[in-house]
């Protein structure tokens, strides 16, 4: 993609409506535009992050034994009374009224919708297991919508709805779920610490938020100070065998939100224990029959009973991601993004425009990275110098590739590591090389 043609509205002063930094650079970098208060267009750059997250939460999802469908974003009220959460679901609801006067919603969640396809169609524990999953825009009416993308009123979400014949069964769904979120935010370049939440009025030890450590996270959370060594190294993962040695190995150390945290019973003590904040990015929760019950979803179980179906949900914010991923990486430049969701693997920036070396230079590496399947993002502009540095820092692509008249005397180009600030110089060729295989090209 050339920048001359690429629709990519920078901003050069900070917006004074945004409270942090991840919002900050996500207008400064024209990655977003409100449309209305905690509601957002999603602009060329900042959708292509969108997507990446998206795809990644997909691949983990389906190797996870989920399978994805799409519900519809406006649901009929019917349902939500059946089980009884129309009334209860309060202002956070979007209600709608239909030309044939007929109540309906804006989907913030749906559970009730999944549990109809599912009793319209399962009978037999042969059927199980099921999780069902989409991705798809819900909308909450938030007291207070900010921060962006992190706390929006309409948002993306990856939501997952698992379904079983008994608790056990149940369980290993949660595992399965427990493990793809591990695996989904350490693809991010994230550490997402898996703590103890609160599970309603079933009780029980399964529900977990999945939380990133930043000192702009709305939720106070408490740990042991181990967590902060502690990291997931990939691993091929058998979703058909036992997942519990894993979730305990993740359970095992201390953390939790702070509506589960009792310093009377806390196991940990003095300096061990960490308070700080953070943000929820997942949360996975089973709670058995709440849903199956008052819809009448049930299943005949392999010695004849027939009960209510057993479920979780387990969601993602995908859209709070991006913003969530800016949050624990950045510096007072800009973005710098994780390459497995960066927009752009690499930046060709071409200092002087109007040099016929350097823009043949910088056009033949960018064309010869889209050529080998590396998204490639090439500074072409009249601009000076000093502004389109500037932008690339800002934008955050893991590499950058700078191309100067002094350097090209010489047949040199500068590689810049985005992240370490790191410069080389080596030949176009050797550059393209160099990226290309960090691009895992
Ligand atoms: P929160 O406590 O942040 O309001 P929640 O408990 O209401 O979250 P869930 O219903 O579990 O959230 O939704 C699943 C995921 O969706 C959350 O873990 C979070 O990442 C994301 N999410 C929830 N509300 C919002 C929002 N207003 N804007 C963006 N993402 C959200
Ligand atoms: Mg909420």
């Amino acid at each position: 993609m050339r920048l001359s043609q690429y629709f990519l509205p920078v901003l050069r002063e900070n917006p004074k409506e945004a409270e942090i930094v991840s919002h900050r650079l996500m207008l400064r970098a024209g990655m977003v535009q409100q449309a209305s208060a905690g509601i957002y267009s999603w602009l060329p750059l900042g959708f292509r992050v969108l997507k990446k997250i998206e795809q990644i939460v997909r691949e983990e999802q389906n190797a996870a034994l989920a399978q994805e469908v799409l519900m519809p974003t406006i649901q009929s009220a019917d349902l939500w009374r059946e089980s009884g959460r129309y009334d209860d679901y309060g202002k956070e609801m979007l209600r709608i009224t239909d030309r044939h006067e007929r109540d309906m919603l804006y989907g913030p969640t749906n559970e009730e919708l999944i549990t109809d396809i599912f009793r319209t169609h399962v009978r037999s524990y042969r059927d199980l297991p099921l999780n069902l999953y989409h991705i798809q825009w819900k909308f909450r009416d938030e007291v207070r919508p900010r921060f962006g993308v992190m706390r929006g009123r309409e948002f993306l979400m990856k939501d997952a709805y698992s379904f079983d014949t008994d608790f056990e069964a149940a369980r290993a769904a949660y595992n399965r779920m427990f493990v793809a979120y591990l695996k989904t935010f350490a693809r991010m370049g994230l550490t997402a610490i898996p703590m103890a939440a609160d599970s309603g009025p079933i009780g029980g030890d399964l529900s977990h938020e999945f939380i990133i450590l930043a000192d702009t996270g709305e939720s106070e959370v408490f740990y042991h100070r181990d967590w902060e060594d502690l990291t997931w190294q990939d691993q091929d993962i058998d979703y058909a065998g036992d997942l519990q040695p894993i979730v305990d190995r993740w359970t095992n150390t201390y953390a939790a939100t702070d509506e589960m945290h009792d310093p009377a019973t806390c196991p940990v003590v003095g300096d061990d224990l960490r308070r700080r904040r953070g943000i929820e990015v997942g949360h996975i929760f089973h709670f058995g029959t709440k849903y199956s019950a008052p819809l009448g979803a049930r299943v005949a179980t392999s010695d004849g009973h027939e009960v209510d179906v057993f479920m979780g949900s387990y969601g993602i914010g995908v859209s709070r991601l991006v913003g969530a991923v800016i949050e624990a990486s950045h510096d007072e430049d800009g973005i710098i993004w994780p390459a497995a969701v960066a927009p752009f693997q690499v930046g060709v920036v071409n200092l002087k425009a109007d040099d016929a070396t350097c823009a043949q230079a910088s056009a033949n590496l960018h064309e010869q990275f889209e050529t080998a399947g590396v998204d490639c993002l090439l500074d072409d502009r009249d601009e000076r110098a000093g502004a389109k540095l500037a932008t690339m820092d800002l934008i955050g692509l893991p590499w950058q590739i700078i191309v100067g008249p002094r350097g090209m005397k010489n047949g040199v180009v500068e590689v810049k590591e985005r992240a370490t600030g790191e410069r080389t110089e080596m030949t176009p060729e050797a550059a393209l090389a160099k990226l290309t295989a960090a691009a895992g090209g």
